[in-house]
């Protein structure tokens, strides 16, 4: 790095590096580190925070994702080839989600708020379609609303893929109590970071015991408690699924208790980020395109997104300037796997070419939303004339 040469990352994740020790500590000094303890722990205060009524902590929000549609698919008795609403324009374990468990993705398109578009949404449902996954992206609840409408009239599950969406706020509450399930990521770079954790949070109660035997190779340690007298014989277990291990453990939840006090604050930060980066740019409406977010969101902002006209040299000149910005997402049906579905979605595909997603983080200062914004519009202004 050279002296006068800023270097901004997109990512920065700020942990509080003594508390989380001291958390850590603790599981180390009782010798306690996988599940249970502070997993259990996190997952209450986590349901304290959130105002869900279960959650269930898991290795990956993937995890979270993956369980979540295959859990309903039995539950509700849905058929090999049943249909799932999803965007494009997400992180592809949302997608593969679906696939995984047997089932059709079927691509509705995104709308300005680069959540799904409820108008696409409903010309896309069929006798076929079980559920819709909503994806909260950046922070932004988009239209969430009006699907959870759609999902209520056409009697479809709602699945919230929330990743970008701890402490995300609509009309003032944790949104997620309208939906079958939310699934919160608490992967490195997200805006709750731990290294790598997730969290699957059920309405139903049943399915969030299935899910923890099914997490944990499908061992069902209740049985014989339940018929051999409590405590006795702990060592036998049944066996009640082919499940996989997917629980999280304890040195990830110590980290997370910890963030989680600090996520209010830091997600505060965020959105003035953003508002400064929104101040500078809407004077330059015909060179950079804003995602529209509800007045009645409050976002975590875990992502600042927006649209330019050449996306790719645009991230080569800030790239010269020291800054490193990111692309969040490619349009799913581009990949081999979802080619079935190529092109179908023109915003998702508009929007694929063009967004960038600048820097958002913790460390970032005023001066830095300004340097990024002067770096931005100039470019935007040459390859204009150009
Ligand atoms: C990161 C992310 C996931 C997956 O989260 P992991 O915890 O890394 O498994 C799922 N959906 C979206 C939208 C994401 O950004």
């Amino acid at each position: 790095m050279s002296e006068n040469k800023r270097e901004i990352q997109l990512f920065t994740p700020t942990f509080q590096v003594e508390e989380c020790l001291e958390e850590i500590r603790e599981c180390l000094e009782k010798g306690w580190t996988g599940l249970g303890f502070k997993t259990v722990q996190f997952e209450e205060a986590w349901k304290a925070y959130t105002g869900l009524n279960n959650a269930y902590y898991l290795n990956s929000a993937t995890a979270g994702l993956n369980l979540a549609v295959e859990i309903l698919k039995e539950g509700y008795g849905w058929a090999d080839g049943d249909e799932i609403i999803t965007t494009p324009l997400t992180f592809v374990s949302t997608n593969h989600a679906i696939p995984l468990a047997g089932m059709k993705a079927v691509f509705a398109d995104i709308d300005d708020t680069n959540c799904l578009s409820p108008a696409s949404v409903e010309e896309h449902i069929t006798d076929k379609t079980r559920a819709v996954i909503f994806v909260g992206i950046g922070g932004n609840t988009g239209h969430y609303e009006e699907i959870v409408e759609i999902c209520r009239k056409h009697d479809l599950k709602l699945i919230l893929d929330a990743a970008h969406m701890s402490g995300t706020r609509l009309n003032g509450v944790i949104p997620g109590k309208e939906a079958e399930v939310v699934i919160y990521s608490y992967q490195a770079v997200k805006n709750l970071p731990t290294a790598d954790s997730g969290m699957v949070c059920f309405r139903e109660a049943k399915f969030d015991e299935i899910a923890r035997k099914k997490g944990w190779l499908g061992i069902n340690k209740d049985t014989y408690s339940r018929t051999v007298n409590a405590g006795n014989y702990k060592w036998k277990y049944d066996v009640e699924y082919v499940g996989q291990k997917l629980h999280g453990n304890s040195i990830m939840a110590a980290i997370a208790l910890v963030q989680l006090r600090y996520l209010d604050r830091d997600n505060a930060y965020r959105r003035q980020l953003a508002e400064w980066y929104r101040e500078r740019f809407s004077q330059y409406p015909d060179l950079i395109g804003l995602i529209t977010i509800p007045e009645n969101c409050s976002s975590s902002c875990h992502l600042f997104q927006i649209l330019v006209e050449n996306r790719d040299e645009m991230i080569l000149a800030l790239n010269s300037a020291g800054i490193y910005p990111g692309v969040h997402y490619a349009d799913n049906t581009l990949y081999r796997m979802y080619a079935y579905a190529h092109s179908t979605c023109p915003r998702a595909s508009y929007v694929s070419d063009h967004v960038i997603s600048l820097p958002m983080h913790m460390r970032l200062t005023y001066d830095d939303v300004q340097y990024i914004c002067d770096e931005v519009i100039k470019i935007a202004k040459e390859q204009r004339q150009a």
